[in-house]
Parts: C-alpha cells; sequence; structure tokens
C-alpha cells in the first residue's frame, strides 16, 4: 500500500510555519509497513484543495489529510474531499450535541460556524476527537475502480497525534498484509560525499530489497537504510547485511552504526579509557563545549576549558607564549598546538583539543583564507595538528571545525 499525506494550511506555505505533522505521520506508517510516496500541503483554496485531493486520490492508495476541519470560513478540507469523491456531506446531529456540550462544560457561547465541524461525508466513520472539537473521519471505498482509505485528521498537532493513535493504528493494521519496516544509519565523519557514493553505490546497489537514502551534511554523511519484509527478522537481517558490507568498505570512517552522534561516541571512547577532555577554543566560540556537553553523563569526562576569542586570553588562559600569537598569528599551526596543550596542562586532562581558523565571511588573506583551521590535540606522548580549509558559510565553516575536532578525539581513542 502506498500513502500520501496531505497538509491543509495557507500558513504551511509561509516561512513562518512548517509542516511537522508528516514527519510524525510518516513514522507511524513506516511502522506499519506503509511507504509514503507523496507529500503535499496547500493553502486554504477550495478550488487548490480540490485539485489536491483528487491528485491525491488518483496515485495512492491511503490518503491523510490534516488541517482545515475547525471552524473558520478557511476550512475547508470536508468541503473539498467531498467534492473530489463526489460525496455529500450531512450535519450529524449526535456530534452537533457533543460539540455543544463541550462549549457549554466551560462556559462558553458555541457560535453559528462551529456546526460544520459537524458535517460528515456521507459513508464516512466519524474517529472521536479527545482533546479537540472537530473529530476526524475515515472512508474506504472504492475511487475510479480502485479500494481507498482516507482519513481526515485535525491539524493541531497534539490533537492528530492523539487521535491517530487511538483510533487510526489499530484500523490501519487490520486492513493490511502484515510488514515490518527495519532501519539502520550509518555516519561518516570527514568524507566528501562524491568519495563515499563512489565507494558505497557499487554495494548498495546489489541489495535491491533495501532502499540506501544518503544525507550529506558539513562533515558528517548518513546512510540510512530500511528494508521492508512480512517478518521483521527477514528485514533486519537485509538491513544488517547491507551495514555489514558497507561497513568493510568504509572502515574507521564509520563513526557510529546505530545512529548515534559523533559526540556521543566521542564520549563512550572517552569513558571506556577513563580519559578526560578539555579545550580551548577560538573560531568556533564554545560550539564545540556545547556539543560535548549536549550528551548527557559528559560530566564523566569532559572537564570544561576556555573560549580563548583574543590573543590576551589565550595567553591568559591556555599559556600561548605570547611571541608565537606576535610571530605566527592566533590562527597558524603553533598556536593551535600551544592551545591545546596549555588548556591540558591548566585542567590536568587527559586529552585537550585548540582549534584555531578562519570562520569568515570577513577576515580572509590570501595567506590565510575564510575556511582555514587549524585543529590540534594534544595528550601525554605528544600533539597532533591537523589543518584543513573548510568550504561553505560561517556556520558550517564553524560546525566543520568541531566535528573535524572531535573526529580526531574519535580516530585517537579507537
Ligand atoms: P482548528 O482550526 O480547529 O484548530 P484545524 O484542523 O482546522 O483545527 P488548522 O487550523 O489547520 O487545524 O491548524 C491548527 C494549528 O495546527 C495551527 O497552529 C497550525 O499551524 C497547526 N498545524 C496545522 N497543520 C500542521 C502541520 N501539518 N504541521 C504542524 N502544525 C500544523
Ligand atoms: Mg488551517
Amino acid at each position: 500500500m502506498n500513502a500520501e499525506i496531505v497538509a491543509v494550511g495557507s500558513e504551511l506555505l509561509t516561512p513562518f510555519r512548517q509542516d511537522t505533522n508528516s514527519l510524525y505521520l510518516t513514522e507511524k506508517l513506516n511502522e506499519l509497513g506503509v511507504d509514503v510516496s507523496f507529500k503535499t500541503i496547500a493553502g486554504d483554496a477550495r478550488p487548490h484543495l480540490t485539485l489536491v485531493a483528487q491528485t491525491a486520490l488518483s496515485r495512492a492508495d491511503l490518503v491523510i489529510f490534516m488541517g482545515g476541519l475547525g471552524p473558520t470560513e478557511d476550512d475547508l478540507t470536508r468541503e473539498a474531499v467531498a467534492e473530489a469523491l463526489g460525496l455529500e456531506l450531512w450535519r450529524d446531529p449526535q456530534i452537533l450535541e457533543s460539540l455543544g456540550k463541550r462549549f457549554a462544560a466551560r462556559n462558553m457561547k458555541m457560535t453559528p460556524n462551529n456546526a460544520k465541524q459537524a458535517d460528515i461525508l456521507t459513508g464516512a466513520t466519524v474517529l472521536a476527537n479527545s482533546s479537540g472539537t472537530a473529530p476526524g473521519q475515515w472512508i474506504s471505498g472504492k475511487y475510479e475502480g480502485r479500494e481507498k482509505i482516507i482519513v481526515l485528521l485535525p491539524g493541531p498537532p497534539h490533537e492528530l497525534k492523539r487521535l491517530f493513535e487511538e483510533q487510526c493504528m489499530e484500523r490501519l493494521r487490520s486492513k493490511l498484509p502484515p510488514a515490518f519496516i527495519a532501519t539502520r544509519v550509518l555516519k561518516v565523519a570527514m568524507m566528501p560525499e562524491s568519495q563515499c557514493d563512489a565507494r558505497v553505490a557499487p554495494i548498495y546497489r546489489r541489495f535491491t530489497d533495501v532502499t540506501t537514502t544518503i544525507l550529506a551534511g558539513a562533515g558528517e554523511i548518513q546512510l540510512h537504510l530500511k528494508a521492508r519484509a512480512p517478518e521483521l527478522q527477514t528485514a533486519q537481517g537485509r538491513v544488517d547485511r547491507l551495514a555489514g558490507e558497507l561497513e568493510d568498505e568504509l572502515g574507521d570512517a564509520v563513526f557510529s552504526s546505530q545512529g548515534e552522534s559523533l559526540e556521543q561516541i566521542v564520549g563512550y571512547f572517552l569513558q571506556m579509557r577513563n580519559a578526560t577532555l578539555a579545550v580551548a577554543e577560538s573560531c568556533t566560540g564554545g560550539l564545540l563545549g556545547e556539543r560535548i556537553t549536549s550528551v548527557s553523563g559528559s560530566s564523566r569526562y569532559f572537564l570544561g576549558g576556555a573560549i580563548v576569542y583574543s590573543n590576551q586570553l589565550k595567553a591568559d588562559f591556555a599559556n600561548v607564549p605570547e611571541e608565537l600569537l606576535k610571530k605566527y598569528g592566533a590562527v597558524s599551526r603553533l598556536v593551535a598546538v600551544a592551545l591545546a596543550e596549555g588548556i591540558r596542562e591548566r585542567c590536568h586532562a587527559t586529552l585537550a583539543l585548540g582549534i584555531t581558523g578562519v570562520a569568515g565571511p570577513s577576515g580572509g588573506t590570501p595567506e590565510k583564507p575564510v575556511g582555514l583551521v587549524f585543529h590540534a590535540l594534544a595528550r601525554e606522548a605528544g600533539t597532533e595538528v591537523v589543518e584543513r580549509n573548510f568550504p561553505g558559510d560561517r556556520k558550517r565553516i564553524r560546525w566543520f571545525a568541531t566535528q573535524q575536532a572531535l573526529d580526531m578525539v574519535r580516530r585517537r581513542l579507537m
């Protein structure tokens, strides 16, 4: 069965509101073994809604509409779906009565426009909404000769979620052949996307029963694997086999095979080795510390450090010799080393990171262009430095720098 989700609301076509409901619904449908083939967002305009409803019905077996079930002029989902299906709407006196009671219980007057929330498509099953006024509706039947299920849900996320769990999950499950979806997420650090794809594509192309999606971000590539089968074990076996082959190919570039973040993995390794970490950050301005401490329990291995943006603080807090700063400039290999070693000593840490670079967009020079970052990792046995020229804007360069630094810790402790 393939599904289409239709989000209704003009606000979802502005820069200010996002359709988050469909993410939730996609997750739930996947749990049931249903793939989402299309997602559509439509504003509150009757002709557009009718067209969208007709299109969705022509290409999906299950169509879930959400939003536009409220009492106001612009809530038009019921009318549009009725038109697309060629069905009449009728006003259900029982729902009308319960709407009246709901308002009375809150000492509120029910304005006449509320009545249209009791309008039901002929033949539809009413899905009680225990957290709002507009009930959902469920219609199953033939459309252009094919069996379809059409569900109408309210837009407010808390209402939609509750109604879907309480009224739709079991109803859908009973209509579907047993199907299980197994997923795996592999994460790869600091590898260009094209290089990664060149290595993994010949492998995942052979696995025709697994869907592979590649998501690339700054310094991180995620390989999302998904398989479907009548038994969970079979589905799981398929994704596990592909994951195994991908891990063999990519080796230690894969830092996580169950979806963990890089900062989580670094945390595991530090704890496993009984090691502590400190940081001295210049161009990342605390982002590295923020990422490390976003992991619960990080106090067991993260001591802290310093944001040393000015040269003065680099000297004062991380013991960077002033001659170094004068001679080589703040963004230099030797200053990165001094930052890491200085903060390591001051914090009495097993390992310490120093980061210095040009995040841009201003401040670049021909010798030290925007994107140039030095990362140093100091430990008892010595200090290693990685120099990189990151592409992108300020945000991306700073993220890249933290990713590189965390990956150095991971590789050192692996
Ligand atoms: P009501 O008008 O009774 O609140 P409704 O079914 O008409 O219910 P909408 O008016 O479309 O729902 O939306 C109500 C609220 O829910 C709005 O704040 C809207 O931004 C939010 N909302 C609607 N659709 C979505 C969506 N797809 N994802 C996230 N939020 C949504
Ligand atoms: Mg709306």
